[in-house]
């Protein structure tokens, strides 16, 4: 398929996979209608790269459904001036919305090899905002806290207390919650002082966190 193939499926993705779902950010759609998912799954997938699930992307991992990258990044409520990090890079895709949609992003990978490629294609692409660090996320990124918004692309037992704690007043963390072969729950939690509200919304399907806030 060529460029402008791909750009059609893009739109037919946005129209039905998301918009009709009830997202209606219209920056968050016009950055899920820029991005060039068939860059980030690999060759064999390229024929479903804008297929309503999520792809695999090596080493047991997952590239997650369009929808879900969308809706997550709508939890966290971006304007463009937030500094934002992002757990479980991937293949790089939902850390490349998150860049288009806020100031300047930090994504963790636990596998270096995926964070190596995730960081390649990155640059490529002109994201010199996003910064890609191979790390235990679930250790968040204190380097560079506290942050406007936390985004965790794979499902913890419990929220992390340093993600809590790297979150800026007002911020907004959005994370998977509960075990792969049970219940999982999306959680959006949002500081308020010392005080954090939460609430849980959709089921989903994510990979594990590892690491120490991880799954042992
Ligand atoms: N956001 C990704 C999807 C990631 S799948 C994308 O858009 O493609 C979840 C990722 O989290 C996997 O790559 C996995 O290796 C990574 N991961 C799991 N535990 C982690 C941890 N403790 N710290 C950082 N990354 C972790």
């Amino acid at each position: 398929m060529d460029e402008a193939g791909f750009a059609l499926e893009r739109k037919r993705m946005v129209e039905e996979q998301i918009a009709r779902r009830g997202i209606r950010e219209p920056r968050l759609l016009a950055v899920m209608e820029s991005l060039p998912r068939h860059l980030f799954v690999g060759e064999e997938n390229l024929p479903w790269a804008y297929a309503d699930g999520p792809l695999p992307i090596g080493h047991g991992q997952t590239i997650s459904q369009p929808y879900i990258v969308a809706l997550m990044t709508d939890m966290l409520h971006l304007a463009g001036t937030e500094r934002v990090l992002e757990v479980g890079t991937g293949s790089g895709y939902q850390a490349a919305a998150l860049g288009r949609m806020a100031l300047e992003v930090h994504t963790v990978e636990i596998v270096p090899s995926l964070a190596e490629r995730a960081g390649k294609l990155l640059v490529e692409l002109g994201l010199d905002n996003v910064h890609v660090h191979t790390s235990d996320g679930s250790l968040g990124w204190p380097d560079a806290a506290p942050y406007d918004g936390i985004l965790v692309a794979a499902t913890a037992p419990r929220v992390p207390r340093p993600l809590l704690e790297q979150l800026q007043d007002g911020g907004r963390l959005a994370l998977p919650v509960g075990s792969v072969s049970g219940y999982q729950a999306l959680e959006t939690w949002v500081r308020r002082g010392l005080e954090f509200d939460h609430e849980a919304g959709l089921p989903v399907a994510f990979v594990p966190l590892r690491g120490k806030h991880g799954w042992k």
